[in-house]
Formats: C-alpha cells, structure tokens, sequence
C-alpha cells in the first residue's frame, strides 16, 4: 500500500514534472524510530515578551538532547544549521498588539526550517480569563497556528497547546510528542492541558513498561498497530477481537509478546467477562483503547434500523458500557488509567452516507469530555483520537479518483498510516501525559473537511 504518487513526486523526474505542473508534493514524513534523536536538528526557542514557559521549554529540550538556538534574525545569515523545529512561548499574551511578536519571530525562523520541521506554540487558555483583549489575544493564535499549518511545507506541522496556570508539570510530554515522528500526521491541532500529578523523569523508549493495554479490534488494520505501537512501548497487550478473526487476533497477540482474549465488544455480558479477565489473569489494566468499529453506509433516507443499531452498538454503546464497567469494578481500572477512544473525522464533519457512523463517532467525542472531570479526580484520563483519511486495506479498495482526492485533501497532501494513529494512542497512554484530560486529537494531516 505505497504512496505511488509521493514516491513519484519525489523522485528526481517527478520533482520536476510536479514543480513545472504545480501539482502536490507530498513530502516523506519524519516517522518515529526507537534510538533516534528526538529531533534531527536544533530548535529555535522565542517569547512574546513576559512569558512563564521559557524555562520549562528550555529543561524539555536540553533534556531531550536538543541544542536550542536564539530566535532567528530576518535577513540575517542564511548559513549554519536549518532548525528542525520552532517553539513559541507565548504565555503572557494580554492584548492583540503583541501578537506583532509571534509573527516577528515566526516569519524569520520558519523560513528557514528543515524538513518535517515543528512549529509549536504554547500560550494561556483563552477560557481562563475575564478580559475580552486578553481573550481576544489568546484565541488569535489559534486561527494564526491553524493557518501557518496549511502554509508549511515538506512534511513539517503546526500546533498549539493551551497551558492553564498551575498546569507547567504537563507540559513536557506533549512538547516531546508534538517534536516527535510519532506526531508526523497530527498537524493543526489546539490541545488545552490540565493541572495533573505528573510522574517525574522522561517516558524514554519503554514507557509502558509494566502496563497491562487493552485494544479492541486488535485483529487487524489500525488496531493491530496500536497494538504493535504499545507492546513496543514495553505494555502487556491483551487484544481482543471478535471469534470470527480468532486466527488473526492470535498471530498479532504471538508477534507481539501479548495475549488474546476473543470477545465481541456487543455481547451482552462481554462486559462482565472483560472485567473478570482482567481481574483473574492481569489483576488490573493500566491501558484501555476503544478501537473496535464497524461501518454500515447508506444515506439516511434509505438507512435500515439493523444497520444503524449495528454501528451504535459497536462504536458507541459498547465503549460507554465497557468503560462504565471497568469503573464500577473495584480494583481493576488502575488509578492512573489511560482510557484512549477511536473517534472519527466524520463525526466532527459528518459524511454523506454516514450519519449511523458520524453520530456514533460525534457521541465518543461528548462521552469522553463529560467523563474527563471523573477520570481526573482518579489521577486518570480519558480522551479521544480522531483519525482522518488513513491508508489501509478498507481506503485500498477505495475507487483510485475518490482515493486520491481523499487522501489529498489536507496540509500534508498525503493519508496517514496506522502506525501514526498508534504513536497518538500510545502517548496519550503514556504515564506523563496525565495532563492531557477530555481531549480529542485528531490524526488527519490537517485535513480540510471538519477543520
Ligand atoms: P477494520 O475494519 O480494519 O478493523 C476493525 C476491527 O474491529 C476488526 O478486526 C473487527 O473484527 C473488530 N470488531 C468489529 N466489531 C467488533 C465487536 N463487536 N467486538 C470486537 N471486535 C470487533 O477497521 P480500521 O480501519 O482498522 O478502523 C479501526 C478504528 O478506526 C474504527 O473505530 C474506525 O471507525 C476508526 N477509523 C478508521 C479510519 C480509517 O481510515 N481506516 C478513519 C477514521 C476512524
């Protein structure tokens, strides 16, 4: 399931049938591999003036083993290493005039960023205050991240995290994810943090070491990579999917050092038996992704009550009754629990054909926000991945013209993998990303459908 087109467009004669036609170039993304360095460059570190994360962002980098560079000069020299990555700190922000700042220092330095470069800003919630300038202020970078996203080039992404007062511990993990390959198609997103108990000392390569990670519809497509994606992470995996795919679920469990529990996620006790696994043979679980879903297209007019009880039963009923149950049951869901739920694009900008799936996908997402404060009070989290167009063997049967539209119809002129949907998964898992709380991440390139 290759790129043909990317690969052709980065070719030597593509590169210049593409350049002369004006065609896309989607460029080869920066994708995350164990032992490599967090970013292949150094950073450029800038403030608007009076912000409180410098040193914060300064820790995270050197931390990391990235050099950080002043900002960068306009019409200064053009030699010396390109940055891989540029970092705003733009907390502090009370009125639109110093917005002037953001665009002195960003316009220099991402001129000259490398590729798959990141740009990322970090600022106060616009919620979090009374005062509309400052409000006004605050909320202006998300329409100015959202738009330099679309104007980047060559694979590099643009994102902005919200840090409330109090909320400097969380911050780390998502600076690292948002610099990371493991991000390469999350590009365009506002996340807003929260205060949390944040373990201290990095994630590093085995952050799940440890941990027991549930993942339904483990047998195949994007939940066999989340699977992959957190046993290389150093979880215990158990995966679980329906009897039918008994045969696939078990090579992915064996391949991968977990186990596989055959258990269809609609079953009216599956979820009695799910707590009673977990509590018998792992005596809890740290990790739970709701991954398991199922498609029943037809436009609304000619849509059948079994193909829509279908759909809200496997993507939406069942991921509230089995996260209620695992709730309920003392003892099993750890304290500081990572519940992850597959959400969609299509249930933020609904799909012709798809009003069973977007409304069920649309109900995680109001699921996840109204469970966050409970999730929090534990030392837990709960959030939402929506993923956008991402290349696998449904999107491969796909007619070519409306494959290639699809897939092209976002910043990075390309679909996503599997894999990045699992990088997404597995941080959000991961024990430092406790202040990330009710949020919903989507990994769709900057798609420009539901933007
Ligand atoms: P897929 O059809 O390849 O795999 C889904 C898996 O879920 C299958 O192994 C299936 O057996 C399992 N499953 C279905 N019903 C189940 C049940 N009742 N109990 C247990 N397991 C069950 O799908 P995929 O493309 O890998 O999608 C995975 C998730 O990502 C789904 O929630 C889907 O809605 C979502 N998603 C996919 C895309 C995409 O582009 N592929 C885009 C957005 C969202």
């Amino acid at each position: 399931m290759s790129d043909w087109y990317r690969d052709f467009a980065n070719s030597g004669f593509g590169t210049t049938i593409t350049r002369q036609l004006g065609l896309p170039r989607p460029a080869v993304l920066r994708r995350y591999e164990p032992g490599r360095p967090l970013l292949p460059g150094p950073a450029v570190l800038g403030s608007t003036g009076g912000g409180r994360l410098g040193d914060t962002l300064t820790r995270v980098l050197t931390d990391a083993g990235v050099a950080v560079l002043p900002p960068v000069v306009a019409d200064g020299p053009t030699d010396g290493e390109k940055p891989a990555a540029v970092l705003l700190d733009a907390t502090g922000l009370t009125s639109p005039g110093q917005l002037a700042a953001a665009y002195q220092f960003l316009a220099p330095a991402i001129k000259r960023l490398g590729t798959s470069g990141r740009v990322l800003i970090l600022a106060d919630p616009p919620a979090a205050t009374d005062s509309p300038a400052t409000a006004a202020a605050r909320q202006a970078l998300d329409g100015l991240i959202r738009s330099v996203g679309k104007e980047l080039r060559d694979g590099s992404t643009a994102n902005l995290v919200y840090v409330p007062e109090g909320a400097e511990s969380a911050v780390a993990s998502p600076v690292r994810f948002f610099l990371s390959g493991r991000s390469a198609y999350v590009d365009g997103q506002v996340l807003t943090l929260a205060a949390a108990d944040v373990p201290t000392g990095e994630d590093g390569e085995r952050p799940l070491a440890g941990k027991v990670a549930v993942v339904t519809g483990a047998a195949r497509g994007i939940g066999a990579a989340i699977a992959r994606v957190l046993a290389r992470d150093a979880a215990h995996v158990v995966a679980v999917d329906v009897p039918a795919a008994g045969q696939s679920l078990a090579e992915v469990a064996n391949e991968i050092g977990g186990t596989a529990f055959q258990l269809d996620i609609t079953a009216a006790d599956a979820a009695a038996r799910l707590v009673a696994h977990l509590r018998e043979r792992h005596g809890g679980v740290d990790v739970v992704v709701h991954n398991a879903g199922i498609t029943r297209d037809k436009l609304l007019v000619n849509m059948d009550a079994a193909r829509w009880n279908s759909v809200m039963a496997v993507n939406l009923q069942a991921q509230l009754d089995l996260t209620a149950a695992l709730l309920a049951a003392e003892g099993v869901l750890r304290p500081d629990a990572r519940i992850v739920c597959v959400s969609s694009q299509s249930g933020i900008a609904g799909n012709r054909g798809q009003t069973n799936y977007a409304a069920s996908k649309a109900g995680i997402i109001g699921m996840v926000r109204a469970w966050a404060p409970e999730f929090a009070a534990r030392g837990a989290t709960i959030n939402a991945v929506a993923p956008g167009f991402i290349v696998t063997e449904m999107t491969a049967k796909m007619p070519l013209g409306t494959r290639e539209v699809g897939s092209r119809i976002n910043s990075l002129q390309q679909g996503g993998l599997p894999v990045d949907v699992a990088e997404t998964i597995a941080w959000l898992s991961q024990p430092g990303s406790a202040g990330v709380n009710g949020q919903v991440v989507r990994v769709c390139g900057q798609s420009m459908l539901g933007a």
